[in-house]
């Protein structure tokens, strides 16, 4: 595979090279230094000599085995292990944790280019067409420019393309993007290469990095062809500066998007380790109360006329515990009993930590006799719960108030906080005729005895 790939971009790049003239685009480096880092089992000697190998082996056939060659083929392979280990101390770049920094990665770049295209240049150049003074800026800036744009793409791809279906609001960056490419290609001249800026980091903003990375990348390849072609047609020689300063400007205009890209993962991804606090509760893992409201807001749309069960559990006699075993004691006894209460509940319902040792089980679609069936078997199981402290063995009861209605179509919230209060009022009752038990409106408790008695 390695060798096909080099020989493949090696033929690719030399057919994008004008006879005589340093290569204006030569993505071989770039791709290996990809494939390099991607796959970093490549990172040894070994497979470094079989790339170098395999180009001087293609060249032997093509009796192109001057001095000069052999030298460009090692630089062009040095420059690979320069900047493949350069990214490989930033750890492994992996699909799934890619840690893109990008300015860092552009220093890498930079530094590589710089240092490896001094062989290249001097290889080159002894082939006698131009001296090294003229070749050096053309080669690096080519090497720097290429791997800038091919990179961050190659770094990033995560080998698949997903069109979550076709709206004309998402395609209009693209669509942008392609029209000022356009633009800048007809309108020629200096301000033309930035044209296409805007259209980049509106982009960057709308799609994700790895996309992103892709049109930054096609972008710029497309500009520098143009660039070079330009000055191809009116002859290299005499126009050094200005491939050079085009190169460069189009390599630091190819840095904004993949940055911008970058820093709205980073805060797409903050906002959902944010949210996944808000919504649970740290201590117990089941939903905190503000996560209970988000999850009814969420079923608020399916909500018509839903019959809803919602139950209000405290912890009798906790304070006790705390007393007696300390608070430590307390949060682990929390903690196992939230966890028992979501086993019992399961896909039934929802579980919120209220506040305190007060919980909640919010069971939507199930009638007020479900309800009461739920609730006392979270009340048996948490009887004959044993729980181990030290040498003690602790043993708990829980209190609970039932409330059952109807959700009242697109108002599930309002409902709850009814169904909720009411809940309190049951609890309430419960505490005050003896604990561990369950109160709720006779009609449902009703139901529930002529079925057990049934
Ligand atoms: P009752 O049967 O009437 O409910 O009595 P109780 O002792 O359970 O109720 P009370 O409201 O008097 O006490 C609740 C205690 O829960 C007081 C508080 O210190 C404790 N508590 C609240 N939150 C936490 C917590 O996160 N960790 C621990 N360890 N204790 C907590
Ligand atoms: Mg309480
Ligand atoms: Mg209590």
């Amino acid at each position: 595979m390695l060798i096909a790939t080099t020989l493949l971009f090696y033929r690719l790049s030399d057919a994008l090279q004008v006879e005589g003239h340093v290569a204006l685009f030569w993505p071989l480096n770039a791709v290996l230094v990809g494939l390099f880092s991607r796959y970093s089992f490549f990172n040894r000697p070994y497979y470094y000599t079989v790339s170098l190998l395999s180009l001087l082996a293609w060249d032997s056939v093509f009796a192109i085995n001057s001095p000069g060659a052999v030298l460009v083929n090692i630089s062009n392979i040095c420059f690979v292990l320069v900047l493949v280990n350069c990214i490989l101390r930033e750890g492994p770049a992996t699909a799934e944790t890619v840690k893109l920094n990008v300015l860092r990665l552009y220093s890498y770049c930079l530094f590589s280019a710089l240092l490896c295209s001094v062989p290249g240049s001097y290889g080159f150049a002894l082939s006698g067409s131009a001296s090294f003074r003229d070749v050096y800026p053309v080669w690096f800036s080519e090497e720097f420019s290429t791997s800038v744009l091919i990179l961050p793409f190659l770094l990033t791809w995560t080998g698949t393309l997903t069109f979550g279906g076709f709206e004309l609001k998402k395609v209009i960056p693209l669509i942008t993007l392609i029209l000022s490419l356009t633009l800048s290609g007809v309108s020629g001249g200096i301000g033309s290469l930035s044209m296409t800026l805007p259209a980049l980091i509106w982009c960057a903003i709308s799609y994700s990095l790895p996309t992103t990375c892709l049109l930054t990348m096609l972008t710029g390849t497309a500009e520098v062809l143009m660039v070079d072609a330009h000055w191809m047609y009116s002859s290299l020689t005499g126009h050094i500066t200005q491939i050079f300063s085009a190169r460069m400007g189009i390599a630091s205009i190819a840095i904004s998007p993949v940055m911008v890209a970058v820093s709205v993962q980073a805060i797409n991804t903050l906002v959902k380790q944010l949210s996944a606090r808000a919504n649970y509760d740290y201590l117990t893992r089941v939903h905190s109360r503000y996560g209970l409201y988000e999850q009814l807001k969420a079923q608020d749309h399916k909500a018509v006329n839903t019959p809803l069960n919602v139950m209000l559990l405290d912890i009798d006699h906790f304070k006790n515990i705390n007393d007696t075993h300390g608070h430590d004691c307390g949060d682990n006894v929390l903690s196992a009993f939230a966890s028992r209460v979501q086993e019992v509940v399961g896909e039934q319902g929802i579980v919120a930590r209220m506040g305190g040792e007060e919980f909640a089980v919010v069971m939507p679609d199930a009638s007020g006799r479900k309800g009461y069936r739920l609730a006392e078997a979270i009340r048996e199981e948490i009887e004959q719960m044993e729980l181990t402290w030290g040498s003690d063995t602790l043993t708990l009861t829980v209190s609970i108030g039932l409330s059952h209605g109807e959700a009242a179509r697109r108002g599930i919230v309002d409902s709850f906080d009814r169904l909720l209060s009411e809940a309190d009022h049951f609890l309430y009752q419960s505490k005050k005729t003896g604990r561990n038990r369950t109160s709720a409106a006779p009609s449902v408790m009703d139901k529930h005895l002529a079925h057990s008695a049934s």
